[in-house]
Protein backbone atom coordinates (compact mmCIF):
# COMPACT_ATOMS: atom_id res chain seq x y z
CA UNK A 1 0.00 0.00 0.00
CA UNK A 2 1.42 3.11 -0.84
CA UNK A 3 0.98 5.70 1.86
CA UNK A 4 -0.40 9.25 0.64
CA UNK A 5 -0.98 12.01 3.74
CA UNK A 6 -4.31 11.41 5.30
CA UNK A 7 -5.37 14.78 3.76
CA UNK A 8 -4.11 13.46 0.00
CA UNK A 9 -6.51 10.53 0.73
CA UNK A 10 -9.09 12.06 1.50
CA UNK A 11 -8.79 14.65 -1.51
CA UNK A 12 -8.70 12.05 -3.66
CA UNK A 13 -12.39 11.21 -3.23
CA UNK A 14 -13.48 14.09 -4.43
CA UNK A 15 -13.65 17.98 -3.33
CA UNK A 16 -16.91 17.82 -3.06
CA UNK A 17 -18.14 18.63 0.71
CA UNK A 18 -21.22 16.23 0.35
CA UNK A 19 -19.01 13.16 0.67
CA UNK A 20 -16.61 14.85 2.93
CA UNK A 21 -18.61 15.00 6.65
CA UNK A 22 -18.20 18.28 8.28
CA UNK A 23 -15.31 16.49 10.95
CA UNK A 24 -13.32 15.59 7.72
CA UNK A 25 -14.36 11.98 7.49
CA UNK A 26 -14.86 10.69 4.10
CA UNK A 27 -18.35 9.68 3.78
CA UNK A 28 -17.90 6.07 2.12
CA UNK A 29 -21.79 4.76 1.36
CA UNK A 30 -22.37 8.04 -0.29
CA UNK A 31 -19.95 7.04 -2.94
CA UNK A 32 -21.05 5.13 -6.18
CA UNK A 33 -19.23 1.53 -6.77
CA UNK A 34 -16.85 2.92 -8.93
CA UNK A 35 -16.08 6.45 -7.42
CA UNK A 36 -15.18 3.96 -4.31
CA UNK A 37 -12.77 1.65 -6.61
CA UNK A 38 -11.34 4.88 -7.84
CA UNK A 39 -10.83 5.70 -3.53
CA UNK A 40 -9.31 2.20 -2.93
CA UNK A 41 -6.94 2.50 -5.96
CA UNK A 42 -6.07 5.94 -5.30
CA UNK A 43 -4.88 4.14 -1.56
CA UNK A 44 -2.58 1.72 -3.67
CA UNK A 45 -5.70 -1.39 -2.96
CA UNK A 46 -6.69 -3.40 -6.02
CA UNK A 47 -9.80 -2.71 -7.44
CA UNK A 48 -11.74 -5.53 -6.01
CA UNK A 49 -11.43 -4.77 -3.29
CA UNK A 50 -14.47 -1.75 -3.96
CA UNK A 51 -16.47 -5.17 -4.36
CA UNK A 52 -15.85 -6.74 -1.69
CA UNK A 53 -16.21 -3.79 0.59
CA UNK A 54 -19.85 -2.50 -1.55
CA UNK A 55 -20.84 -5.96 -0.62
CA UNK A 56 -20.58 -5.71 3.30
CA UNK A 57 -22.20 -2.32 3.25
CA UNK A 58 -24.87 -2.68 0.47
CA UNK A 59 -25.57 -6.09 0.51
CA UNK A 60 -25.26 -7.90 3.75
CA UNK A 61 -25.92 -4.09 5.49
CA UNK A 62 -22.93 -4.20 8.01
CA UNK A 63 -22.24 -1.54 10.03
CA UNK A 64 -18.96 -2.64 11.63
CA UNK A 65 -16.12 -2.33 10.06
CA UNK A 66 -14.72 -4.67 12.02
CA UNK A 67 -17.20 -7.07 11.14
CA UNK A 68 -15.69 -7.04 7.78
CA UNK A 69 -13.85 -10.64 8.12
CA UNK A 70 -12.13 -10.89 4.39
CA UNK A 71 -10.60 -7.26 4.74
CA UNK A 72 -6.81 -7.18 5.65
CA UNK A 73 -6.71 -5.24 9.63
CA UNK A 74 -4.66 -3.44 7.89
CA UNK A 75 -7.10 -1.83 5.38
CA UNK A 76 -9.59 -2.09 8.23
CA UNK A 77 -7.53 0.48 10.22
CA UNK A 78 -7.55 2.35 7.82
CA UNK A 79 -11.51 2.33 6.80
CA UNK A 80 -11.70 2.94 10.40
CA UNK A 81 -9.59 6.24 10.98
CA UNK A 82 -10.62 7.98 7.64
CA UNK A 83 -14.38 7.16 7.35
CA UNK A 84 -17.45 8.57 9.07
CA UNK A 85 -19.82 6.28 10.54
CA UNK A 86 -22.14 4.27 8.00
CA UNK A 87 -24.95 4.97 10.39
CA UNK A 88 -27.51 7.81 11.03
CA UNK A 89 -28.43 7.85 14.75
CA UNK A 90 -32.31 6.56 14.63
CA UNK A 91 -33.80 8.78 17.72
CA UNK A 92 -37.67 7.32 17.35
CA UNK A 93 -39.10 4.24 15.86
CA UNK A 94 -42.99 4.25 15.72
CA UNK A 95 -45.08 1.36 14.25
CA UNK A 96 -48.33 2.57 12.96
CA UNK A 97 -51.46 0.41 14.01
CA UNK A 98 -51.97 0.01 10.24
CA UNK A 99 -48.50 -1.56 10.01
CA UNK A 100 -46.65 1.49 8.63
CA UNK A 101 -43.54 2.58 10.37
CA UNK A 102 -41.58 5.45 10.89
CA UNK A 103 -37.93 6.47 11.39
CA UNK A 104 -36.82 9.46 13.03
CA UNK A 105 -33.43 9.96 12.05
CA UNK A 106 -30.49 12.20 13.51
CA UNK A 107 -28.22 13.80 11.46
CA UNK A 108 -24.80 14.84 12.63
CA UNK A 109 -25.87 18.84 13.32
CA UNK A 110 -28.93 17.77 15.31
CA UNK A 111 -31.07 17.93 12.07
CA UNK A 112 -33.90 15.74 11.82
CA UNK A 113 -35.56 13.58 9.05
CA UNK A 114 -38.22 11.41 8.60
CA UNK A 115 -38.40 8.02 6.42
CA UNK A 116 -41.49 5.69 6.35
CA UNK A 117 -42.43 2.07 5.68
CA UNK A 118 -45.87 1.88 3.89
CA UNK A 119 -46.53 -2.22 3.52
CA UNK A 120 -49.95 -3.50 1.81
CA UNK A 121 -50.51 -6.90 0.45
CA UNK A 122 -47.83 -7.40 -2.46
CA UNK A 123 -45.45 -4.04 -1.43
CA UNK A 124 -43.53 -3.01 0.78
CA UNK A 125 -42.81 0.85 0.21
CA UNK A 126 -39.96 3.00 1.35
CA UNK A 127 -40.73 6.62 1.49
CA UNK A 128 -37.33 8.62 1.45
CA UNK A 129 -36.51 11.78 2.27
CA UNK A 130 -33.96 14.24 0.65
CA UNK A 131 -33.96 17.76 2.42
CA UNK A 132 -34.33 18.80 5.71
CA UNK A 133 -37.27 20.39 5.07
CA UNK A 134 -38.33 22.02 1.87
CA UNK A 135 -38.06 25.17 -0.36
CA UNK A 136 -41.12 24.97 -2.70
CA UNK A 137 -44.07 26.48 -0.30
CA UNK A 138 -46.39 24.44 -0.97
CA UNK A 139 -49.22 26.38 1.85
CA UNK A 140 -50.88 22.91 2.28
CA UNK A 141 -48.14 21.02 3.32
CA UNK A 142 -46.48 20.68 6.72
CA UNK A 143 -43.26 19.90 5.46
CA UNK A 144 -43.06 23.09 3.69
CA UNK A 145 -44.38 24.85 6.93
CA UNK A 146 -41.59 23.96 8.79
CA UNK A 147 -38.89 26.25 6.80
CA UNK A 148 -35.95 24.58 4.60
CA UNK A 149 -32.39 23.96 6.57
CA UNK A 150 -30.18 22.20 3.79
CA UNK A 151 -29.82 19.42 1.56
CA UNK A 152 -29.27 16.11 2.39
CA UNK A 153 -25.90 14.41 1.30
CA UNK A 154 -25.66 11.15 -0.63
CA UNK A 155 -24.71 9.15 2.77
CA UNK A 156 -27.69 10.70 4.48
CA UNK A 157 -30.42 9.49 1.53
CA UNK A 158 -28.99 5.84 1.12
CA UNK A 159 -28.74 5.06 4.87
CA UNK A 160 -32.38 5.72 5.38
CA UNK A 161 -32.67 2.90 3.03
CA UNK A 162 -29.92 0.79 4.14
CA UNK A 163 -31.08 0.96 7.49
CA UNK A 164 -34.93 0.33 7.14
CA UNK A 165 -34.29 -2.45 5.18
CA UNK A 166 -31.85 -4.00 8.18
CA UNK A 167 -34.37 -3.12 10.58
CA UNK A 168 -37.42 -4.84 8.64
CA UNK A 169 -35.30 -7.64 7.51
CA UNK A 170 -35.07 -8.68 11.57
CA UNK A 171 -39.44 -8.26 11.26
CA UNK A 172 -39.15 -10.43 7.88
CA UNK A 173 -40.38 -7.99 5.82
CA UNK A 174 -39.18 -6.90 2.34
CA UNK A 175 -39.00 -3.07 1.02
CA UNK A 176 -40.05 -3.30 -2.50
CA UNK A 177 -40.52 -0.11 -3.87
CA UNK A 178 -38.67 2.64 -3.16
CA UNK A 179 -40.20 6.33 -3.07
CA UNK A 180 -38.48 9.78 -3.45
CA UNK A 181 -41.35 11.30 -1.75
CA UNK A 182 -40.53 12.41 1.67
CA UNK A 183 -39.12 15.30 3.01
CA UNK A 184 -37.96 17.84 -0.05
CA UNK A 185 -37.71 18.13 -3.11
CA UNK A 186 -35.66 15.62 -4.80
CA UNK A 187 -34.56 17.60 -8.21
CA UNK A 188 -33.60 20.32 -5.96
CA UNK A 189 -31.01 17.96 -4.68
CA UNK A 190 -30.34 16.45 -8.01
CA UNK A 191 -26.86 15.45 -7.69
CA UNK A 192 -26.68 13.75 -3.97
CA UNK A 193 -30.31 12.00 -5.53
CA UNK A 194 -28.96 10.84 -8.80
CA UNK A 195 -26.03 9.62 -6.94
CA UNK A 196 -28.06 8.14 -4.46
CA UNK A 197 -30.21 6.22 -7.33
CA UNK A 198 -27.24 4.89 -8.69
CA UNK A 199 -26.04 2.92 -5.17
CA UNK A 200 -29.76 1.85 -4.78
CA UNK A 201 -29.91 0.66 -8.16
CA UNK A 202 -26.79 -1.26 -8.57
CA UNK A 203 -27.23 -4.80 -8.73
CA UNK A 204 -24.21 -6.15 -6.12
CA UNK A 205 -25.74 -4.34 -3.36
CA UNK A 206 -29.33 -2.82 -2.75
CA UNK A 207 -30.20 -4.24 -5.91
CA UNK A 208 -33.27 -1.85 -6.36
CA UNK A 209 -34.41 -2.23 -10.06
CA UNK A 210 -35.06 0.97 -11.75
CA UNK A 211 -38.44 0.81 -12.31
CA UNK A 212 -38.91 -0.18 -8.35
CA UNK A 213 -37.98 3.51 -7.83
CA UNK A 214 -40.22 6.39 -8.62
CA UNK A 215 -38.74 9.99 -8.02
CA UNK A 216 -42.04 12.34 -6.98
CA UNK A 217 -41.36 16.07 -7.74
CA UNK A 218 -43.51 19.14 -7.98
CA UNK A 219 -42.17 20.06 -11.15
CA UNK A 220 -38.82 21.22 -11.80
CA UNK A 221 -39.12 21.02 -15.13
CA UNK A 222 -35.31 21.58 -17.14
CA UNK A 223 -34.23 18.36 -14.08
CA UNK A 224 -37.04 16.20 -15.05
CA UNK A 225 -35.63 15.28 -18.54
CA UNK A 226 -32.04 15.21 -17.43
CA UNK A 227 -33.26 13.09 -14.29
CA UNK A 228 -34.56 10.61 -16.68
CA UNK A 229 -31.68 10.84 -19.35
CA UNK A 230 -29.25 10.21 -15.97
CA UNK A 231 -31.31 7.53 -14.16
CA UNK A 232 -34.53 6.29 -16.19
CA UNK A 233 -37.25 5.98 -12.78
CA UNK A 234 -40.36 5.97 -12.90
CA UNK A 235 -41.81 9.84 -12.47
CA UNK A 236 -44.37 11.17 -9.98
CA UNK A 237 -45.24 14.92 -10.27
CA UNK A 238 -47.34 16.89 -7.64
CA UNK A 239 -49.72 18.13 -10.03
CA UNK A 240 -52.80 19.29 -7.72
CA UNK A 241 -54.25 21.75 -10.41
CA UNK A 242 -54.44 22.07 -14.48
CA UNK A 243 -55.49 25.55 -13.85
CA UNK A 244 -52.13 27.92 -14.07
CA UNK A 245 -54.47 30.40 -11.23
CA UNK A 246 -55.16 27.73 -9.07
CA UNK A 247 -51.40 25.84 -9.47
CA UNK A 248 -49.55 29.19 -8.93
CA UNK A 249 -51.28 29.00 -5.17
CA UNK A 250 -50.79 25.49 -4.56
CA UNK A 251 -47.51 24.81 -5.65
CA UNK A 252 -45.71 28.32 -5.97
CA UNK A 253 -43.13 26.71 -8.14
CA UNK A 254 -45.32 26.50 -11.01
CA UNK A 255 -45.09 30.56 -11.43
CA UNK A 256 -41.70 29.40 -12.40
CA UNK A 257 -42.45 25.98 -14.79
CA UNK A 258 -45.95 26.91 -15.96
CA UNK A 259 -48.81 23.63 -16.87
CA UNK A 260 -47.57 24.14 -20.45
CA UNK A 261 -44.02 23.64 -19.39
CA UNK A 262 -44.79 20.49 -17.11
CA UNK A 263 -47.09 19.04 -19.96
CA UNK A 264 -44.33 19.47 -23.02
CA UNK A 265 -41.84 17.83 -19.91
CA UNK A 266 -43.91 15.44 -18.90
CA UNK A 267 -44.52 14.28 -22.86
CA UNK A 268 -40.75 14.02 -23.69
CA UNK A 269 -39.53 12.09 -20.26
CA UNK A 270 -37.99 8.59 -20.98
CA UNK A 271 -40.67 6.29 -19.78
CA UNK A 272 -39.29 2.69 -19.04
CA UNK A 273 -42.00 -0.17 -21.10
CA UNK A 274 -45.21 0.38 -20.70
CA UNK A 275 -44.48 2.49 -17.47
CA UNK A 276 -46.96 5.87 -17.29
CA UNK A 277 -46.30 9.13 -15.19
CA UNK A 278 -47.64 9.25 -12.15
CA UNK A 279 -50.19 12.36 -11.54
CA UNK A 280 -50.39 13.32 -8.13
CA UNK A 281 -53.54 15.03 -6.95
CA UNK A 282 -54.80 16.06 -3.07
CA UNK A 283 -58.09 16.73 -3.17
CA UNK A 284 -58.83 20.01 -1.14
CA UNK A 285 -62.50 21.06 -0.17
CA UNK A 286 -63.80 23.59 -2.51
CA UNK A 287 -60.54 24.40 -3.90
CA UNK A 288 -59.60 22.12 -6.70
CA UNK A 289 -62.06 19.29 -6.34
CA UNK A 290 -64.76 19.71 -8.76
CA UNK A 291 -66.14 17.71 -11.27
CA UNK A 292 -65.43 20.40 -13.97
CA UNK A 293 -61.53 20.45 -12.35
CA UNK A 294 -61.62 16.79 -13.18
CA UNK A 295 -63.05 16.30 -16.56
CA UNK A 296 -60.40 19.75 -17.59
CA UNK A 297 -57.68 16.98 -15.61
CA UNK A 298 -58.70 14.28 -17.99
CA UNK A 299 -58.40 16.73 -21.40
CA UNK A 300 -54.60 17.97 -19.57
CA UNK A 301 -53.42 14.36 -19.76
CA UNK A 302 -54.37 13.56 -23.29
CA UNK A 303 -51.29 12.53 -25.27
CA UNK A 304 -49.12 11.92 -22.03
CA UNK A 305 -48.88 8.29 -20.45
CA UNK A 306 -50.90 8.63 -17.44
CA UNK A 307 -52.02 7.11 -14.39
CA UNK A 308 -53.45 9.50 -10.70
CA UNK A 309 -53.02 9.29 -7.03
CA UNK A 310 -55.80 11.53 -5.56
CA UNK A 311 -54.57 12.11 -2.23
CA UNK A 312 -56.84 12.62 0.54
CA UNK A 313 -55.96 15.73 2.09
CA UNK A 314 -53.92 15.37 5.55
CA UNK A 315 -54.66 18.20 8.31
CA UNK A 316 -52.46 19.47 10.48
CA UNK A 317 -52.30 22.04 12.91
CA UNK A 318 -53.21 25.47 11.66
CA UNK A 319 -53.88 24.22 8.13
CA UNK A 320 -56.05 27.00 5.88
CA UNK A 321 -57.87 23.60 4.15
CA UNK A 322 -59.82 21.08 4.56
CA UNK A 323 -60.55 17.43 3.42
CA UNK A 324 -62.56 16.78 0.32
CA UNK A 325 -65.62 14.74 1.20
CA UNK A 326 -64.97 10.64 0.45
CA UNK A 327 -68.21 10.78 -1.84
CA UNK A 328 -66.76 13.54 -3.82
CA UNK A 329 -63.30 12.04 -4.19
CA UNK A 330 -64.88 9.14 -5.73
CA UNK A 331 -67.01 10.97 -8.25
CA UNK A 332 -64.01 12.78 -8.78
CA UNK A 333 -62.26 9.64 -9.51
CA UNK A 334 -65.38 8.34 -11.58
CA UNK A 335 -64.77 11.09 -14.37
CA UNK A 336 -61.26 10.28 -14.42
CA UNK A 337 -61.67 6.78 -14.87
CA UNK A 338 -64.04 7.38 -17.67
CA UNK A 339 -61.99 9.27 -19.67
CA UNK A 340 -59.45 6.00 -19.12
CA UNK A 341 -57.35 6.92 -16.98
CA UNK A 342 -56.33 4.66 -14.25
CA UNK A 343 -57.26 6.48 -11.36
CA UNK A 344 -56.55 5.45 -7.17
CA UNK A 345 -57.43 6.82 -3.83
CA UNK A 346 -54.39 6.84 -1.95
CA UNK A 347 -55.34 5.31 1.53
CA UNK A 348 -54.20 7.38 4.16
CA UNK A 349 -51.52 5.11 5.65
CA UNK A 350 -50.01 5.73 9.14
CA UNK A 351 -52.14 9.08 10.12
CA UNK A 352 -51.89 8.02 14.30
CA UNK A 353 -47.92 8.22 14.09
CA UNK A 354 -48.02 11.10 11.51
CA UNK A 355 -46.29 9.16 8.94
CA UNK A 356 -48.93 10.18 6.23
CA UNK A 357 -48.28 12.47 3.15
CA UNK A 358 -47.43 16.07 3.99
CA UNK A 359 -47.28 15.27 7.83
CA UNK A 360 -43.76 14.84 7.83
CA UNK A 361 -41.37 17.21 9.49
CA UNK A 362 -38.50 16.41 11.33
CA UNK A 363 -37.21 18.91 13.82
CA UNK A 364 -35.57 21.74 11.81
CA UNK A 365 -32.77 23.18 13.57
CA UNK A 366 -32.11 27.42 13.10
CA UNK A 367 -34.93 27.75 10.67
CA UNK A 368 -37.82 30.01 10.99
CA UNK A 369 -41.01 28.56 9.90
CA UNK A 370 -43.10 29.92 6.65
CA UNK A 371 -45.93 31.69 7.83
CA UNK A 372 -48.98 29.82 6.88
CA UNK A 373 -51.27 32.22 5.00
CA UNK A 374 -54.70 31.83 6.45
CA UNK A 375 -56.60 33.37 3.09
CA UNK A 376 -55.23 30.66 0.32
N1 LIG B 1 -41.42 17.72 -3.33
C1 LIG B 1 -41.87 16.48 -3.89
C2 LIG B 1 -41.92 15.30 -2.92
C3 LIG B 1 -42.51 15.49 -1.54
S1 LIG B 1 -44.25 15.69 -1.27
C4 LIG B 1 -43.22 16.68 -4.53
O1 LIG B 1 -43.79 17.75 -4.39
O2 LIG B 1 -43.68 15.78 -5.22
C5 LIG B 1 -45.02 14.15 -1.44
C6 LIG B 1 -46.51 14.27 -1.83
O3 LIG B 1 -47.36 14.57 -0.69
C7 LIG B 1 -46.75 15.39 -2.82
O4 LIG B 1 -47.61 14.97 -3.84
C8 LIG B 1 -47.41 16.43 -1.96
O5 LIG B 1 -48.10 17.34 -2.73
C9 LIG B 1 -48.26 15.59 -1.04
N2 LIG B 1 -48.73 16.29 0.16
C10 LIG B 1 -48.10 17.28 0.80
N3 LIG B 1 -48.85 17.68 1.87
C11 LIG B 1 -49.93 16.92 1.89
C12 LIG B 1 -51.06 16.84 2.79
N4 LIG B 1 -51.15 17.63 3.85
N5 LIG B 1 -52.00 15.93 2.52
C13 LIG B 1 -51.87 15.10 1.47
N6 LIG B 1 -50.84 15.12 0.60
C14 LIG B 1 -49.88 16.03 0.81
Amino acid sequence: MTSLPKDDQRASVSSQTDIISADDRIQLIGLTRSEMEDLFVSWGEKPFRARQIWSWLHAKLVDDVDAMTDIAKLFRARLKTLCAPFTLTESAHLISKDGTQKWLMALDDGQEIETVFIPDEERGTLCVSSQVGCTLNCPFCYTGAQGFARNLTTAEIVAQVRQARATLHKQQKRITNLVLMGMGEPLYNYDNVIRAIKIFNDDAGLAFGLRKITLSTAGVVPRMLQAGRAVGVNLAVSLHSVNDRVRDQLVPINRKYNLAALQKAAKAYPLRGKKRITWEYVMLDGVNDSLADAKAFAQWMRGIPSKVNLIPFNPWPGTPYTPSDRAQIERFQEVLRHAGYVTVIRDSRGDDIEAACGQLKGALRNVRPRKIAQNC
